[in-house]
């Protein structure tokens, strides 16, 4: 059983901080005001309790949300988090970001996404399974292949989308592999859906860096964050010749000036569970000197590529200013606060925002869903191949847009985002498109 991370500070309120993304772009799109006033608020909202007979014969009842935050371009979709921190506002934000991020690049989704509050490193493995069926059996009518679909978050991965896609198929009495996304491939999962989100931060990462003059071997990085998708990313950054000197989890970090072994350590870390917990007394010492070091000081460090990759709300007013980095690639959703965003554009770095970064997850669970419904599946390298094209693409799409706009990434992507919604808005029906004859 494993401490409970703390938590982060937040803002009164993550969604309405999310939402200011929104008002930085709308000058720069030609939006209608229904469509605008329509994307202020979450479409529906879900809270349920979730009752758990826990190994010990007692019963737990745990908090869960699902949240719908726009469907107008097609079915929710949207991971399901598992942590102590998930509250309404918190899933209320996450869904708006998903909706932007489906947009962006293009995908036939709305945004939703999903959680439970609670520490599941204290749920033994069957507690975990009954969790994770009882909460399909809570939200079951408000999800569905056409409606809304689920996948993979912080603390949940391919075994727990089994269960709950199993559990869904229970309810309906009818296979319905493409309600979850993110499954085990023998369950109809996806090639490559497992390192689709870091995969596809590298190809963004790997595009956009030489039009800042950079090359790989130069260019050192620190990721905050050692899960699923920060740990795949730091590996393959580290494969194609990046600098990757500081690695951290929940518990603390890692670093060394000359750059990691991060495949010794994703071999450590898979038998150890942390990086710190007896990291000095182990294999991995032999590789050479490790500094240990805290979150806030990996934040701080002086590296080229800073990429927050755990949770959101680590870069703040509090200590944007402490950021050394020239380049923040957000992999995490919501890393850099928009306070922070503020300071550190007056500080000159460059942030690439979440919703072009990690869009690799969902844009892999897409083509997931798409192979669930056509009964035909594809190899990896054709997954990794249409995920790069649809990524690079809307990458340089997003870099244009801020060059000539002269507005941030995070700006140029709500923008690129919102003339897609707002065209999918108005063609469902407002006052001007009417006004104005349309059919
Ligand atoms: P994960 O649960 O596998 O890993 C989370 C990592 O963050 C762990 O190493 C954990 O120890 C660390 N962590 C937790 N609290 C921390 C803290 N306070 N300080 C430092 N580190 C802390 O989760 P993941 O799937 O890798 O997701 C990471 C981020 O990426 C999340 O923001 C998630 O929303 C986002 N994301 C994930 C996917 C995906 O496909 N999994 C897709 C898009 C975005």
């Amino acid at each position: 059983m494993t401490a409970v991370a703390p938590l982060p500070k937040r803002p009164p309120s993550l969604l309405a901080d999310a939402s200011t993304r929104l008002d930085d772009a709308l000058q720069y799109v030609d939006i209608s005001e229904d469509a605008l006033r329509r994307l202020k608020y979450p479409k529906a909202s879900l809270s349920v309790s979730i009752p758990v007979r826990l190994d010990n014969g007692s019963l737990a009842v745990f908090q869960g949300y699902r949240v719908r935050y726009d469907d107008t371009r097609g079915p929710g979709k949207g991971g399901v988090r598992f942590h102590p921190s998930v509250t309404m506002d918190e899933v209320q934000s996450l869904a708006f970001w998903m909706t932007f991020k489906c947009a962006l690049l293009n995908l036939p989704f709305g945004g939703a996404k999903g959680g439970i509050a609670l520490n599941p490193k204290q749920l033994s493995r069957q507690e975990l399974e009954r969790l994770s069926r009882g909460y399909i059996d809570a939200i079951a009518d408000f999800i569905g292949p056409d409606v809304d679909i689920l996948a993979p978050d912080v603390y949940t991965n391919a075994t727990i989308m089994g269960w709950m896609m199993d559990q869904y198929t229970i309810i309906k009495r009818q296979a319905s592999p493409a309600v979850v996304t993110g499954k085990p491939l023998m369950l109809g999962g996806s090639q490559g859906r497992d390192t689709a989100t870091a995969t596809g931060a590298f190809y963004v990462i790997d595009a956009l860096l030489p039009k800042l003059g950079r090359q790989p071997e130069q260019t050192t990085v620190a990721i905050q964050g050692f899960g699923n998708v920060g740990a795949a990313l730091a590996e393959r950054l580290a494969q194609q010749g990046y600098r990757v000197v500081a690695v951290s989890d929940s518990q603390g970090g890692i670093y060394a000036e000359q750059g990691l072994d991060i495949g010794q350590i994703r071999r450590h870390r898979a038998a150890r569970q942390t990086l710190k917990a007896g990291y000095c007394t182990d294999t991995v010492c032999n590789l050479g000197e490790h500094e240990t070091i805290t979150n806030a000081e990996l934040l701080a460090l002086e590296v080229d590529i800073l990429i927050p990759a755990a949770l959101e709300n680590q870069i703040t007013a509090a200590n944007a200013a402490d950021v050394q980095a020239a380049l923040i690639f957000e992999v995490a959703n919501g890393p850099v606060t928009s306070a922070a965003d503020r300071i550190l554009e007056e500080r000159g770095k460059l942030v690439f925002p979440d919703i072009l970064v990690n869009a690799g997850g969902v844009t892999v669970s897409y083509f997931e869903w798409v192979q669930n419904r056509s009964g035909l599946y594809w190899t990896l390298a054709e997954v990794n191949e249409r995920l790069q094209q649809r990524l690079i693409a809307e990458a340089e799409q997003t870099w244009a847009i801020a060059s000539q706009r002269q507005v941030s990434l995070r700006t140029a992507a709500y923008i690129h985002a919102l003339n897609r919604l707002g065209e999918a808005l108005d063609a469902k029906g407002t006052r001007d498109y009417y006004a104005n004859g349309a059919t």
